[in-house]
């Protein structure tokens, strides 16, 4: 017998959502950030969204569903990732730090005196596996091709900042203050987004504050994120485009 991806009270559940909260490594784009900093130069490489999930964005838009985006990555990133669709999109960016819509920006802490110090610190650190800061304006990114022990030294020396390690950068950030899950929270006070109408789609272990938060978890590593429905990553149509297609098809 063949089993059904949406039961009955799964459904239900969907019928409430209106707001589409997407990750964005592994669930819109492939994971990885490349970035390579030599001497002054400092080389990104920014992944667009695919085509196919921007048309379809724009008809969900149009049947009244709102998009959100939550992610650790820098505004500017953002808004040239998804430089097509920026009039459907609720950005939060630099993990909670802020949320961008419709060209306003709702800053949701400030972390300036906090980091001001580490940083300078982090700055002096000289090792090899080091490949550089990304840009960014409340949090700190430091991309490494492995863990460097004198990072997380320095970082454990202040209590109220946390360092995450995400296999390819540390994400360094006042605790409790600058979190995903916090950022969620000051956007559905701003908007007026309540839980049951939250649909969120993630990938990995720091997800599931977010997750928490949600009415339906979409889970694209089931190894990783418990969910409500499980999408897989390696196929080829992106986790994105595969719950964007659920709405689709349930519209019909
Ligand atoms: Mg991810």
């Amino acid at each position: 017998m063949k089993k059904r991806l949406i039961n009955n009270s799964l459904n239900n559940k969907l019928k409430k959502i209106k707001f589409i909260l997407l990750d964005i490594d592994g669930v819109v784009v492939p994971r990885g950030t490349k970035i390579e900093q030599k001497g002054e130069n400092l080389k990104i490489n920014i992944k667009k969204i695919p085509e196919s999930q921007i048309e379809k964005i724009k008809t969900l838009s149009k049947k009244g569903y709102v998009f959100g985006i939550n992610s650790g990555r820098g505004l500017y990133m953002l808004q040239n990732m998804f430089s097509k669709i920026l009039p459907y999109l609720i950005i939060t960016y630099e993990n909670g730090s802020a949320t961008w819509y419709k060209g306003k920006i709702y800053q949701h802490s400030n972390s300036f005196d906090k980091l001001y110090k580490v940083r300078q610190e982090l700055e002096k650190v000289k090792h090899p596996n080091i490949k550089g800061f990304e840009p960014k304006e409340f949090i700190i990114t430091v991309h490494c091709k492995k863990r460097v022990k004198e990072i997380e030294k320095i970082v454990s020396k202040y209590k109220e900042l946390y360092s995450i390690w995400n296999d390819e950068a540390y994400d360094i950030g006042v605790k409790g203050l600058q979190t995903k899950a916090r950022g969620l929270k000051e956007v559905m006070k701003t908007f007026k987004i309540k839980k049951q109408q939250i649909l969120f789609v993630g990938d990995n272990y720091n997800d599931r504050g977010l997750g928490g938060m949600a009415g339906v978890i979409v889970s694209a590593d089931k190894t990783r994120l418990k969910g409500d429905i499980y999408v897989s990553m390696h196929e080829k149509k992106l986790p994105a485009e595969q719950v964007m297609d659920i709405f689709l098809n349930k519209l019909k």
